[in-house]
């Protein structure tokens, strides 16, 4: 099992999440990545390797921003390479996600999405949920939280979530089914 991190609040959210990956390290993984967000821009390195081949990487990036997800991944569906390491993006760009556990009926969903003109960077089940998530949000025209609660109703199998909007980055939004996932709120800085 592998390991999720995720800030939004009022501090520099890189160097906390970094921490929380590499106090996650203890579970055993082939893969990490993170996910930043400063005003506009979003900024998405990932890497097959340890949490310190991932710090490397950002020594040369802008590592500003009050939000961030991190991942360590222990790969299920796809080699650990860099592409299926985590975060995934949804096809227009617009959706993130990182995820512990295994979308078990991921082929099925994946055929159907393709039918209806998604395409795929990575062979994992992840990539996957976050379209289905895009195609319900879109479809539906509703807000992130709705269309990840809708879109899991047709997933089978065990996960712990962590997904944002780009263009809306005052919110992650959670889920989970069997995978553990822990929340903690601070006043003045969720
Ligand atoms: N099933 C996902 C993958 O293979 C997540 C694996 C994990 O829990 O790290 O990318």
């Amino acid at each position: 099992m592998c390991g999720i991190a995720g800030y939004l609040g009022f501090r520099k959210a890189y160097p906390i999440v970094i921490n929380g990956l590499q106090r996650l390290e203890y579970r055993g993984y082939d893969s990490a990545g993170v996910v930043l967000v400063d005003g506009n821009e979003m900024s998405l390195y990932k890497t097959k390797g340890k949490v310190s081949d991932l710090k490397k990487i950002m020594k040369q990036k802008n590592i500003e921003g009050n939000l961030a997800l991190g991942h360590t991944r222990w790969a299920t569906h796809g080699v650990p390479n860099d592409e299926n390491s985590h975060p995934h993006l949804s096809n227009s760009g617009n959706l993130v996600i990182v995820h512990n556990g295994i979308i078990e009926n991921y082929d099925t969903i994946k055929k159907e999405l393709i039918i209806r003109g998604y395409t795929f960077k990575s062979d994992t089940d992840t990539e996957v949920l976050i379209n289905l998530i895009e195609e319900v949000k879109i479809k539906n025209n509703c807000k992130l939280g709705y269309a990840v609660q809708m879109a899991l109703t047709n997933v089978v199998g065990a996960y712990a979530i962590a997904v944002f909007d780009v263009s809306k980055p005052d919110e992650i939004i959670v889920a989970k089914l069997g995978s553990p996932i822990a929340i903690g709120i601070g006043e003045n800085n969720t």
